[in-house]
């Protein structure tokens, strides 16, 4: 409590809160109204001078410090010499250093080829128009609990109505939904969880374009399918002519503990979206895949004027750099080895606690929000940075940034434990 010098939210932050709502579109919502002036080390300063510990970097984007003394270094660097040309009118090195970092970092050691975006939902967007273009095909097959973006085609792929569909549509075709694995409330093996979609799949779609899939899912809830799942459906993919494309947007770079969450299933996919975490903080995401695939589409077909801005991109490289000096993926696996066993005491029979690396989740055992929303309301009020997720939303859920001294991290997750204790009544 000693980092936090007024309520939350302050005074300062109140006021703005209220200059806000005369300016700022009120479907723009906030999970912790806080006005933010800086940030360091784990912490995020407000505008009242509380320092609040941040147990979400953003949604899983400021993985490598918020500042990140390399990704800053780059950015000042680069925005002194140029700001933007746009890559499809003059390039320049740095989209093309991003890219080849990216085809060597994807798993599989196969020709890779890559084009850069700048939201996620746009590398989704792109995914799937490579996938139709390169297939012939024009079917997507996404999950339950998926979620891939908020524009009009993401918004399709997107499993859940509110907030992000409710009284947006119509919603792009072509889109059909199978049933997930998910290990802590269907109880099937991976195996079998891959045969009940496929039946699905097979029924009613036949052979799509591409399979989209969150390798562990994010807003759904942090739902990791069961082992051989993603497998299965790739090998499902390869023997029908189908890509297999791996939303990595919440899941890469570092924040499960390896480069990318395919590897711990073992599975080499045909296509890869990246964005969140790729470049800290700045907007950059990324479509990298199979060299004959990715190169099936006509020059001039795929671009943007921003994407792959040069600003991003060395943010990009300056963000990459450091997790491959920091050993960001051991930090990510020591964050899991000691936040999981303190969250599974606190929660026990109350619910499931799970996730890889420093994507850790709680979900709540009854399926509406209610304990989430007090659990993470106490450690809000207590300055505490945390999100919920899940289609029920009764999942809270943990990304801290991956360089967080032990300290912030300990404290932090003193609240949480704190909370759930208090919120499920024990
Ligand atoms: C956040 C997210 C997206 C959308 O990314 P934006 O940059 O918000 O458009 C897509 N897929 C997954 C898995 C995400 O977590």
């Amino acid at each position: 409590m000693t980092r936090l010098r007024t309520q939350i939210p302050g005074p300062r932050s109140l006021d703005l809160a209220a200059r806000r709502k005369g300016a700022v579109a009120a479907g723009v919502g906030s999970t912790l109204p806080v006005y933010v002036e800086r940030a360091e080390d784990g912490l995020l300063v407000d505008v009242d001078g509380n320092r609040l510990i941040d147990l979400a970097s953003g949604i899983a984007v400021t993985g490598v410090g918020n500042p990140a003394p390399r990704v800053a270094a780059a950015v000042h660097e680069q925005i002194d010499r140029f700001s933007h040309t746009c890559f499809m009118v003059t390039p320049y090195e740095g989209y093309v250093e991003v890219c080849e970092r990216l085809n060597a970092l994807t798993p599989g050691t196969h020709e890779k080829r890559s084009v850069l975006f700048n939201s996620g939902a746009e590398a989704v967007e792109n995914a799937v128009k490579i996938a139709r273009h390169a297939t012939g095909r024009t079917s997507v097959v996404v999950f339950d609990h998926a979620y891939h973006g908020r524009t009009n085609l993401t918004m399709a792929l997107t499993a859940k109505n509110m907030p992000y569909k409710q009284g947006f549509g119509p919603f792009a075709p072509e889109v059909y939904r199978a049933p997930m694995s998910y290990p802590y409330r269907d109880g099937l093996t991976g195996p079998e969880a891959a045969a009940r979609a496929i039946d699905v799949i097979e029924k009613q779609v036949g052979v799509p374009a591409c399979v989209l899939i969150e390798p562990i899912q994010g807003e759904g809830g942090f739902i990791e399918p069961a082992p051989g799942f993603l497998a299965a459906l790739a090998d499902w993919c390869r023997e029908r002519g189908a890509l297999l494309v791996a939303d990595e947007i919440q899941t890469g770079f570092c924040r499960t503990g390896a480069w990318f969450a395919a590897e711990h299933q073992d599975v080499v996919p045909d296509l890869v979206t990246t964005a969140k975490g790729i470049a800290g903080g700045l907007p950059l995401a990324a479509v990298t895949g199979r060299a004959e695939v990715m190169d099936a589409v006509h020059s001039g077909g795929l671009g943007g004027t921003y994407g792959g801005n040069p600003i991003a991109c060395a943010a990009a490289l300056g963000a990459i750099d450091t997790m491959a000096e920091l050993d960001l993926n051991a930090a990510a696996r020591r964050i899991e080895a000691t936040v999981l066993p303190r969250l599974r005491a606190a929660v026990g029979r109350h619910g499931d606690v799970r996730g890889r690396g420093a994507m850790l989740a709680v979900e709540f055992a009854d399926r509406t929000p209610e304990v989430a929303a007090r659990v993470a309301g106490a450690c809000h009020a207590a300055g505490v940075v945390v999100l919920t997720c899940g289609t029920h939303g009764n999942v809270i859920r943990l990304l801290p940034p991956l360089v967080i001294p032990d300290g912030v991290l300990d404290e932090g997750v003193a609240v949480l434990e704190q909370a759930i204790v208090e919120g499920v009544g024990r």
